[in-house]
């Protein structure tokens, strides 16, 4: 997911580490080729600024052990960084799912990913977590949309509310919530209708459902491919609703990143999954620590 940056820094690194001695001038010149292969993976100016700030202040400001080479000491600082970067100061946590029914709300714009990451997320807390679980779809303008999580419902042995013909968004959040409770089921799914755009249609049902529905979590579903446009969608999310985390998908394909880099710093909220394809298991928590090594290879 992150090819054309590892190999960016790769190569940056390998300069680095194979010269012994390092002068400050080397190091400079190492995090300035840094910062440009962040901001060529599409990472926001501002994070990506302050992403090379903090690594120099390190840098100049640490005694060089004698176990690790003054390159690798930096390779470790940027390591470090990528981490903090990605995570944001304090570990995303596991869903909230304890006082059942637990409702998650889903939100995204169309085409994101949402309907397919709704049940990959559901067959996780089926399988890995013994949850009873129930599905919802809230888009009333699209019958196909409704019918796809019916759907994957049956495929992944997840039940779906029935869909009944003329609801509203709200009527439907209601009746998921009252048979959440009456089924015995420990976590409840409303999967909002997307729009192709954001505007105030789209928000102000969400907010309505939102109000309703008092979820435990509000995930926003948001494709990783986009780069910057998937921050800015999820500012703009966060700003209208709140959101409690993001799941970036279509991490499988050869996006630049830069979406992934960028959302803790500016939205101040953690990626808590990340999408891995299009099958239903093809979902995984985000672990910072996990995917700053993957970066750096
Ligand atoms: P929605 O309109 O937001 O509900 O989007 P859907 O869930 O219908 O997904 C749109 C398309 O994206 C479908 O073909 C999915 O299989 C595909 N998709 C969803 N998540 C991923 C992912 O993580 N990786 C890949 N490669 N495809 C995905």
């Amino acid at each position: 997911m992150f090819e054309s940056l590892s190999e960016r820094l790769g190569g940056v690194f390998d300069r680095l580490t194979r010269a012994g001695a390092l002068s400050e001038e080397d190091v400079i010149t190492a995090l300035r080729e840094v910062r440009v292969a962040l901001l060529e993976a599409d990472v926001s100016l501002p994070v990506a600024r302050d992403f090379i700030k903090r690594v120099q202040e390190k840098a100049t400001g640490s005694a060089v052990t004698k176990s690790i080479t003054p390159g690798q000491m930096v390779v470790k600082f940027v390591h470090d960084e990528l981490t903090r970067v990605l995570a944001g100061d304090e570990p995303p946590e596991a869903l909230k799912i304890d006082n059942p029914p637990a409702t998650i709300l889903m939100v995204g714009l169309q085409g994101s990913g949402k309907t397919t990451t709704t049940a990959k997320l559901a067959k996780r807390l089926k399988e890995k977590n013994g949850k009873k679980v129930l599905l919802a779809s809230l888009d009333t303008q699209r019958p196909a949309a409704m019918e796809q999580l019916a759907i994957l419902g049956v495929q992944i042995g997840v039940d779906s509310l029935p869909i009944v013909k003329g609801e509203t968004a709200v009527q439907i959040a209601k009746r998921a919530k009252t048979q959440a409770s009456l089924g015995g089921y420990d976590v409840v799914f409303l999967d909002t209708a997307g729009r192709l755009h954001i505007d105030e249609v789209l928000m102000d049902e969400v907010q309505a459902v939102r109000d309703i529905a008092q979820p435990r979590e509000t995930l926003l579903v948001v494709d990783g491919l986009t780069g910057q446009d998937a921050v800015n969608v999820a500012s703009e999310f966060d700003g209208k609703v709140g959101i409690s985390g993001v799941v970036l998908t279509r991490m499988d394909g050869d996006g630049r990143g830069g979406a992934a880099l960028s959302m803790r710093a500016v939205t101040g909220k953690p990626i808590r999954f990340v999408g891995l394809g299009e099958k239903m298991d093809a979902i995984e928590p985000f672990e910072a620590e996990r995917v700053a090594g993957r970066i750096l290879g």
